[in-house]
């Protein structure tokens, strides 16, 4: 099936505006794919394509990492284990992955993130060469197989080229982590800047752009860290895993006598630019020096309650003048609507009160604040933003009886019924408007990094993808 044409208008028979649910909203998209304009209260006009039940804007996905994605349900025997033991088995799955082998497992993955809602995806990749350190033939191998993969999916994809240099303070690369390396902070710079070139030659910018990230402090030692603020080019958007882990503030303190968010303000890098993923555990110095640089934290609730992680203190960064934003990290699960639900409960639990994250801060920190993380335009309803949208069906098991206005606090991505991106619409009930059923592609994908003959797994029978979009008689 070939891309489905853009719709030149939308009614939805309600949508979520500035931060409120209206009735009636008519949008006009632009050839760009982006609205043209917007207004509520209005009937529907012939030719307008229909959306029923409740309109928001689409979801971002401000951290990921695809290949994670082969590890969901495999990692749960066992009894006791860690972050630490289950980084492990990350890394067997990472030394499996061929450029082949990554873009059949991604094409499904981003698919499964389109069809749940998320429309882009800050894709945080440090993956880059062959098992032993050396370079792919074909220049930007991996890359591009990740690039294809977005194409394939229609999902915007922001590349998070990853500097990736060292195992520990003071410690080499494990044999594990050799194909994340380059040979410094220059050659990854250099590589960075060539991938940039070569994308911006093969790729739309709306579909596929390159941003930057330093795996974590642990990953880039601190003369590199000076090297690459000076010389990181100003418009790139930076991400930099912090603090997720207790063991990596105390490995920090005792190698600078810094955290690792005061290692990064002395180095030039806490800047309004960045987005500090995890952030699970601050000091109170830490909390005003990410509010105060008013940089981006992404949270990965589900993540990080699958990874034993803890909660991170997102109402507290919010006060002092950070940006939250959500990402699905390791995909535990992929579900816009399960995570902004994990922020907010995640605050419950530790603060012993409701409602710190209001509906309206739960939407931000699922769209607007993760494209921005990207570089990117905002989805949503607005004229000048995105077209990209996830409509909720107001009457499933999950929904039935909720206030529109508060669907982030009970709908799941299975009510999600129809994604559009660009004003093209991508999925109809979790079935992508090209790839079909992604669930299977996963199954193939899964089976194929098995090392098993890829063929199609066996599935339900499913409601076959309507040709034609609804349109208004
Ligand atoms: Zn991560």
């Amino acid at each position: 099936m070939s891309t489905p044409e853009r719709q030149s208008s939308f009614w939805c028979e309600q949508a979520w505006v500035d931060g409120a649910v209206a009735a009636g909203v008519r949008l006009e998209v632009a050839a760009s794919g982006t609205v043209a304009a917007s207004e509520s209260g209005v009937p529907a006009r012939l030719g307008d394509c229909r959306l029923p039940g409740v309109t928001f804007p689409a979801a971002s996905n401000a951290h990921s990492h695809a290949f994670h994605r082969i590890l969901r349900g495999r990692t749960h025997d066992g009894g006791t284990g860690s972050f630490w033991t289950w980084r492990e088995q990350m890394y067997g799955a990472a030394a499996a992955l061929t450029p082949e082998l990554y873009e059949q497992l991604a094409t499904a993955v981003f698919a499964e993130m389109v069809v749940t809602g998320w429309t882009s995806v800050a894709e945080f990749h440090y993956v880059h060469h062959r098992p032993d350190g050396s370079a792919y033939p074909q220049e930007h191998a991996m890359e591009r197989a990740l690039a294809r993969a977005a194409v394939a999916a229609g999902i915007r994809l922001t590349l998070l080229d990853t500097c990736y240099l060292a195992g520990g303070f003071d410690a080499p690369l494990t044999a594990g982590q050799l194909r994340f390396g380059d040979r410094g902070g220059a050659a990854w710079l250099q590589r960075l800047a060539s991938l940039r070139a070569a994308f911006a030659q093969e790729f739309d910018p709306e579909q596929v752009s390159v941003g930057a990230a330093l795996h974590s402090v642990r990953g880039v030692p601190e003369a590199d860290l000076d090297l690459i603020s000076r010389e990181l080019p100003a418009d790139l958007p930076l991400h930099i895993h912090l603090s997720e882990q207790p063991a990596e503030n105390e490995a920090c303190l005792e190698a600078t006598g810094l955290t690792p968010a005061l290692l990064l303000a002395k180095h030039g890098l806490l800047t309004r630019r960045l987005s500090a993923v995890h952030a699970t555990h601050l000091s109170g110095a830490d909390i005003t020096a990410l509010g105060a640089a008013g940089a981006t934290v992404v949270m990965c609730p589900t993540t990080e309650a699958d990874l034993a992680d803890g909660i991170g203190p997102a109402e507290d960064l919010r006060a002092a003048g950070a940006r939250i934003a959500l990402g699905t990290d390791q995909h535990a699960v992929i579900d816009p609507w399960l995570e902004m639900r994990a922020l907010e409960h995640g605050e419950r639990l530790r603060s012993g009160e409701r409602g710190r994250f209001a509906p309206a801060d739960l939407h931000a920190a699922a769209s607007a604040a993760g494209t921005d993380a990207q570089g990117r335009r905002a989805p949503g309803l607005a004229p000048g933003s995105s077209c990209d949208l996830m409509s909720v069906d107001p009457g499933t098991l999950r929904t039935a009886g909720s206030f529109p206005g508060q669907l982030a606090l009970s709908a799941t991505a299975s009510d999600v019924h129809t994604v559009v991106v660009g004003g093209r619409i991508l999925a109809r009930r979790g079935r992508h408007a090209v790839l079909g059923d992604p669930a299977a592609l996963l199954s193939a994908a899964a089976a194929a990094m098995d090392g098993e003959a890829s063929q199609p797994a066996a599935v339900m029978p499913a409601t076959p993808f309507p040709a034609a979009a609804t349109e208004v008689p």
